[in-house]
């Protein structure tokens, strides 16, 4: 089976989100990459060097320099006539190119897949990860969107693709990029960090959130998450968002402080290797999901903790 992966990149380099998808695709044969971006021949370069990688083709174009869907979609779905399986990262980009490359092509997409069991076999969540489905696919061609922490990263060296440069439709004329506002952050990014501190509600209002949390994180080297409740409340920014409508996550250590463990939010971090959990109510469900986990107040803990490490 020949498979093409959606790299993920911002026109100079590979985000990691796209080697946990390589080695999706791996398992179901030849890997090709798409590198579809404006000015980004470093980026097919590196793509090349990810270990298993065949072809890479390279769209490089004023049309692509955002990937917006509406133009990478029938670019993707016309390099599908070669190919049989497209996979994207299920991140906010992935989600949504791929499914526009599945209407495209007339085929049903499957969603933030978890394992490979197949040819045509994969499973994936459903219910807030409170289920694991087990799916066959009997269409013709196969779109994927891949969940990074469920995959191994391929290895970033050691490959010999092959940079073959395409090209695609171009801008399809419906929807142009006006600006972006990215949310400037010396911190490790949150779905690649190894250890992800993270605030609820109980932290009161942006202020106290910076004042309790960041020292912590800082002391770990850690990212920073949140609950959706903070969020909503303004005390950080929304990319932050940990959960089902958020990120999902899989650090070595996940620290959650003053949340309660919606199954919303839990959907997003039940898969962290080692979770703590601080809050003052010993009923709260968090405690049935955390390995180690203090019932007390988190304004004293939290200050006693960040000073002892
Ligand atoms: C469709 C849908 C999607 C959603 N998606 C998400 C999502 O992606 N991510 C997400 O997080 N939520 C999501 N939610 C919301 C979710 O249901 C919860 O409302 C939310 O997670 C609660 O956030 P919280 O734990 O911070 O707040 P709360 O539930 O209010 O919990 C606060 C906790 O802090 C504790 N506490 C209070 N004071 C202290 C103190 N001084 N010291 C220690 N502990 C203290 C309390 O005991 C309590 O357990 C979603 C909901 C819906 C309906």
């Amino acid at each position: 089976m020949k498979t093409l992966v959606l790299v993920e990149h911002d026109n100079a380099s590979v985000k990691d989100a796209t080697l946990a998808t390589v080695t999706a695709a791996s398992k179901l044969g030849e890997v090709h990459l798409l590198v579809a971006g404006s000015g980004c021949a470093a980026v097919a370069d590196e793509a090349a060097k990810i270990a298993g990688v065949g072809k890479v083709h390279l769209a490089d174009d004023a049309a692509y320099e955002h990937q917006l869907a509406e133009n990478v979609a029938p670019l993707a779905a016309g390099l599908m006539a070669d190919h049989d399986a497209f996979l994207a990262p299920a991140t906010t980009t992935g989600k949504n190119i791929a499914p526009r490359v599945a209407a495209l092509l007339d085929v049903m997409q499957i969603s933030d897949i978890i394992s490979v069991e197949g040819d045509k076999t994969f499973t994936r969540p459903i219910y807030a990860g409170n289920a694991i489905a087990t799916v066959e696919s009997s269409d013709a061609k196969l779109v994927i969107t891949v969940r990074g922490t469920a995959f191994d990263k391929a290895a970033a060296e050691g490959g010999s693709g092959t940079v073959e440069a395409v090209s695609g439709p171009g801008d399809a004329g419906i929807s142009s990029f006006v600006s972006a506002e990215i949310a400037e952050s010396e911190r490790p990014e949150l779905t690649s960090a190894k250890i992800i501190v993270s605030g609820g509600r109980a932290l009161k209002d942006a202020a106290t959130f910076e004042e309790y949390i960041t020292p912590l994180a800082d002391k770990l080297g850690a990212g920073i998450g949140a609950s959706r409740a903070a969020v909503d409340a303004g005390y950080v920014p929304n990319d932050y968002q940990v959960g089902q409508t958020g990120k999902i996550v899989a650090p070595e250590v996940y620290i959650a402080i003053g949340i309660s463990g919606a199954i919303q939010h839990l959907a997003g971090m039940k898969d962290s290797k080692t979770i703590i959990a601080i809050n003052k109510d010993e009923d709260a469900p968090i405690f049935q999901v955390a390995d180690i986990g203090l019932v007390a107040d988190l304004f004293n803990a939290v200050p006693e903790l960040t000073g002892k490490l």
